[in-house]
């Protein structure tokens, strides 16, 4: 099932974290500023898993904290505010790296042979692996063949046309 989000802050919390992000995501867009302990009341998390995640989405710059002093008590906490001008340059960053990622991946491929035994639960070979175990299965002892890869080098391929569309359309 394909859960829609009200908001793509929300969304980007969901896919970082699950559902303790998605928590923490709608409590700072329903209060601005809010501090580590007004987010945990307001959920209901431990404000271990608040801080958590607050602080990793700070680290992805989705989220800013500025230091103020408690009044109250007279020590320093933060407030938290989403910044939901970044979601969109994190979408597109995480995309970048996502294709980077694909076009390595299918680079490795052409430049490997894989090899082998057939067995479901046994690894695949490179050919200078397959050639040092003499062409046996090193796990099941079977003979290796070499693997035809052009099905998945087909679909690496297609995937990343689709994503430079994608990218150019914009
Ligand atoms: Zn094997």
């Amino acid at each position: 099932m394909k859960i829609e989000y009200e908001d793509s802050f929300v969304k980007i919390a969901s896919l970082l974290g699950g559902e303790d992000y998605v928590k923490v995501a709608r409590a700072l867009l329903n209060n601005e500023n809010a501090t580590d302990e007004e987010i945990a009341s307001a959920t209901g998390l431990k404000i271990n898993s608040v801080r958590k995640a607050l602080y990793d989405l700070f680290g992805r710059s989705l989220i800013t904290g500025i230091r103020v002093r408690d009044l109250k008590r007279g020590w320093f906490v933060y407030r938290w505010k989403a910044q939901r001008d970044q979601v969109d340059g994190f979408i597109e960053t995480q995309k970048k790296k996502a294709l980077e990622r694909l076009k390595q991946r299918l680079s490795y491929e052409n430049e490997h042979q894989f090899y082998s035994c057939d067995t479901p639960t046994c690894k695949k070979l490179t050919f200078e692996e397959a050639m040092e175990a003499f062409f046996k299965c090193p796990t099941c002892g079977k003979n290796l063949n070499l693997i035809d890869n052009s099905e998945f080098k087909n679909a690496l391929e297609w995937k990343i046309g689709q994503m430079q569309e994608e990218a150019l359309a914009k």
